[in-house]
Order: C-alpha cells, then structure tokens, then sequence
C-alpha cells in the first residue's frame, strides 16, 4: 500500500468518529476514549434516542419482510449490534438478502459480524460513502436484482449529511435505481422537537469534530416527496407501530417513516 492511498482498515483514534460514538451511547465496547469524551457529553436522552432508533429498525425491518420484501440496501450500518438487520429479516425470510454500507474503518473492522448470513440467504458489505451513490448502487447490483423491490434503509444516518451536501440529491439518486414496490425506510434526529437538547447534541459531536445536521418535520418529509407513506406515516421512532405502545411520558426526538416506491 503507498502511503497516499488511504488505508480501509486505518483506525483514527485521535478523532471521535459518529459510529462509535453511537455504540458508545447503546453501551457497546467497539468505541475509544476520544467518543467516549463525546458520548458523556450528552444529554440521557441520547442515549434513549439511540435504543429508540434502534428498536424502530428492528420493527420496520420485520414489517418489511412480512410484505415479502426480500432485499436490503442497508447505508450507514454501523458497528454490529445484535439483532442487526439481516438478523430480524431472515428471522421471517431465510431467503433475504442484504447489503451494508458503511464509510467508517470500523464498521469494516467488524463486518465479519455481519457476513454471517443465514445460510439461504446471503448478506454482503461494501465499505462505500454515502455522497457516492452511484459506486453504491453499481456494487449493490452484484447481489441484489434491481428489477425487483428492494428496501433502502438509511437508519439514523442522513443527519450526517448536512444540506451542502446534496443530502436529498442523495436519496434522490438512491430511490431512482429502485423498482416500483421498492420502500424506503429512514430514521432521522429531529431539530424542532426538542429543540434545546437538539442544539447541545450539536454542539457536543462539533467539539469532537463531528457535523450534525437535525432537521425540522418538513426537513425531514422532503426525503419522501413522490413516495406513498405508509401507516403510520411519519412520526417519531416511539410512535411507529410499538406494542405495547410507549408510555406518554417517553417522549423521543426521533421522526421515522416507511414509505413506498409508486
Ligand atoms: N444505522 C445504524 C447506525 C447509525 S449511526 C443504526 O441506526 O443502528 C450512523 C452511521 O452512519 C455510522 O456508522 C456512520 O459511520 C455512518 N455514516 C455517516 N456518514 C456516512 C457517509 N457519508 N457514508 C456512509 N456511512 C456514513
């Protein structure tokens, strides 16, 4: 390996990085002192946003596979976290497949994890950026038929992408490779519903160098223009279909929709 070319495996621990400190916050062990710095910034509540998040993933992803979709394109995985996503889809379909994608070292470090597929099914990692959709997509076409309907989760992922960075030219991109019947199922910090925690988490992960951008409810129903939400509809992560549902006092500054290619 020359010296300019980055290395994928490279692990910067001088910087905190967002996935880390994401597993730092659901009490994993795959982070360092530099996100935990971050980490014991924040408020509680992050560390409830996080289990929310995750606990929504893990109820649109079965809902998915219970419509019978059988494909996943997975971007912003992360560090594993049991049950990871082809785990909760394979529970209902063996056969499902499902591609992840990750930009950080560490997420490569680990997809081991997550190439432990069921054994007929098949899972695969693409260590990929996001801002580069189209390397995405021509990698995820090796294993997923796109004449077929495919589930784009973007989980806790596009607040990462602020607006200078084409965020929804991003999923723009993204949902024009789908087929009809394709979902789309997305997770997203709020900016307008607790608005003062939202500025501090802001302003924590910009001390540890990391860029957020929160966004209002219109912000963040603009990633669905042209698509058919389904029930029920855009709502924070504690609202989406949760049985029994959550006490009135579990507040969450998490919106979350699934919604439908037409
Ligand atoms: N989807 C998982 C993890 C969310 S944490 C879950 O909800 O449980 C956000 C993840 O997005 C991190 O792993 C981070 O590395 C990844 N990420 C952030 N910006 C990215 C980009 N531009 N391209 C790909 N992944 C990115």
């Amino acid at each position: 390996m020359t010296t300019d070319t980055p290395d994928p495996l490279h692990i910067d621990t001088s910087k905190a990085h967002p996935a880390r400190v994401y597993d730092w916050l659901l009490g994993g062990k795959d982070n360092y002192p530099i996100d935990e710095a971050v980490g014991e910034k924040l408020p509680p509540e992050a560390h409830d946003a996080a289990r929310q998040n995750r606990e929504f993933m893990h109820r649109a992803a079965a809902w998915l596979a219970t419509q019978g979709i059988d494909q996943f394109l997975d971007i912003g995985t992360g560090i594993p976290t049991e049950p990871n996503l082809h785990q909760v889809v394979q529970g209902i379909l063996p056969t499902a497949k499902v591609v992840y994608t990750d930009n950080d070292p560490i997420v490569l470090r680990h997809a081991e994890a997550l190439l432990v597929s069921h054994p007929e099914g098949a899972t695969d990692y693409i260590q990929a950026d996001a801002r580069r959709p189209g390397e995405i997509i021509e990698h995820a076409r090796r294993m997923l038929d796109f004449e077929r309907p495919i589930a784009l989760s973007l989980i806790a992922l596009m607040h990462f992408i602020p607006d200078d960075e084409d965020a929804y030219g991003i999923v723009r991109s993204l949902l024009a490779a789908l087929p009809s019947g394709s979902h789309l199922v997305l997770s997203h910090a709020a900016s307008d519903l607790y608005p003062e925690l939202a500025e501090q988490v802001t302003a924590e992960y910009a001390k540890g160098g990391i860029r957020l951008g929160f966004r209002t409810r219109p912000g963040v129903a603009r990633f669905f223009d042209g698509l058919e939400l389904v029930d029920p509809g855009l709502v924070t992560a504690t609202e989406w279909f949760k049985s029994p549902p959550a006490p009135p006092s579990e507040g969450s500054g998490i919106y979350t929709a699934v919604a439908r290619v037409p």
